[in-house]
């Protein structure tokens, strides 16, 4: 292990990269969306009580949160939490589907310096993405961007799912996000959440994520956080961080002030406390889960592995709702060496209670009929 990813297994005083789910409330029914989001939960946390976090946050240092939903945009309050945490000096970064992006929206952002916002785009074309969005979804997400390039904001992204139903089209994405003015964020689908229910369906395959691999390669600008170290045995590593951060430098706070590891493993095996029973810096310093997530967790069946300093043995999220252990390879594992999710007997379901009851299933594109569109 490097200096870096010793530091960083131990865990930090504080997280480098807290996500806060605003609200489990959508306008869209996305069909992979990993918090399974619809409706929204009577528990969420007030107005005084985000901002009360916030002061938190501030306490420990925190410069930057991302914040997510369900769509964050749709609480009432949402600017007035923003805003609060901006004039508190904590730079946000939101996630959005884009449909509430109107042009006075788009100004506000413009208009902020540490305000950064992504809009999500799951193909450049219009029937990719409503295959997994919904229906209107591609072209709400497009005039969110265009108004914001129309406004001057200088530092908004799209951040997309790399699919089955996109991967051969990344080429087209990367041309769309330049000329709406957007940075490209390539995101690795898990099966968490709703995403479970379609995940063999929009899965990569071995040719796919070889592919990936040297694309993004080729295009070392493109973001794409901690989503694909899993493919470092390919090569050289890929730019951004090559280690699970779960729980270490990564964690997440859901609507009702639930406090996970990482926003991709919401479930109660990685839940490690609430905040209106104490406090964030509390839970984040010494909650067991924590701290069982900072020991040493090289997967065993891992360590006669030649890249396992470049892999550590994948993403943990992928692992469990793929029914694999700990000690497994991660169900992307390039060298194959995964057991394969339909040879796994029972793997965990998600919680559906706030998905809304009828949801947009994809109209999955065979590989065929995909590099037709
Ligand atoms: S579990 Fe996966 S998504 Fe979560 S921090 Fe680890 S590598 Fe990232
Ligand atoms: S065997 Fe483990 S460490 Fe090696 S490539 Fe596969 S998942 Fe990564």
């Amino acid at each position: 292990m490097t200096h870096e990813h010793t530091a960083f297994s131990r865990g930090l005083s504080s997280p480098i990269c807290l996500t806060w789910e605003l609200t489990y409330a959508c306008n869209l029914a996305c069909s992979h969306c990993l918090s399974s989001s619809g409706r929204k939960d009577p528990r969420e946390l007030s107005t005084e009580e985000a901002k009360g976090l916030i002061d938190q946050f501030k306490e420990m240092d925190i410069f930057y949160i991302n914040i997510g939903g369900g769509e964050p945009t749709v609480r009432s309050d949402f600017k007035e939490v923003v805003s609060y945490a901006l004039d508190k000096g904590i730079g946000v970064k939101f996630s959005t589907n884009g449909t509430r992006i109107d042009q006075e929206m788009a100004r506000w952002i413009a208009s902020e310096a540490y305000l950064d916002v992504q809009v999500s785009l799951d193909g450049p074309r219009e029937e990719q993405n409503d295959s997994i969005r919904g229906d209107g979804s591609f072209k709400s997400a497009i005039k969110a961007l265009e108004s914001l390039q129309r406004h001057g904001a200088t530092s908004y992204k799209i951040s997309s799912v790399v699919t089955k139903v996109s991967i051969g089209h990344l080429d087209e994405l990367y041309e769309l996000s330049n000329a709406l003015g957007a940075q490209l964020r390539l995101t690795r689908l898990r099966p968490s959440g709703r995403a479970s229910l379609i995940w063999s369906q929009l899965n990569l395959d071995g040719e796919d994520q070889r592919y990936l691999y040297r694309w993004l390669r080729e295009h070392p600008e493109v973001l794409t956080g901690d989503s694909f170290f899993h493919l470092n045995p390919l090569g050289d590593a890929l730019e951004g961080l090559n280690i699970c951060g779960a729980g270490r430098v990564v964690c997440l706070i859901d609507p009702v002030g639930d406090v996970y590891a990482c926003p991709f493993v919401i479930h109660e095996s990685f839940l490690a406390g609430n905040v209106r029973e104490l406090s964030f810096k509390e839970i984040w310093q010494t909650a067991p889960t924590f701290e069982t997530l900072r020991q040493s967790r090289e997967p065993r069946t891992c360590s006669t592995c030649s890249a396992l300093n470049s892999c550590h043995g994948g993403c943990m999220a992928a692992k469990f709702f793929g029914g694999l252990g700990f000690d497994d390879p991660d169900p992307n594992c390039v060298f194959d060496k995964a057991t394969s999710m339909a040879e796994v007997k029972a793997f965990p379901m998600p919680d559906l209670s706030r998905s809304r009851p009828i949801y947009i299933r994809p109209r999955i594109m065979t590989k065929a009929v995909s590099s037709q569109i």
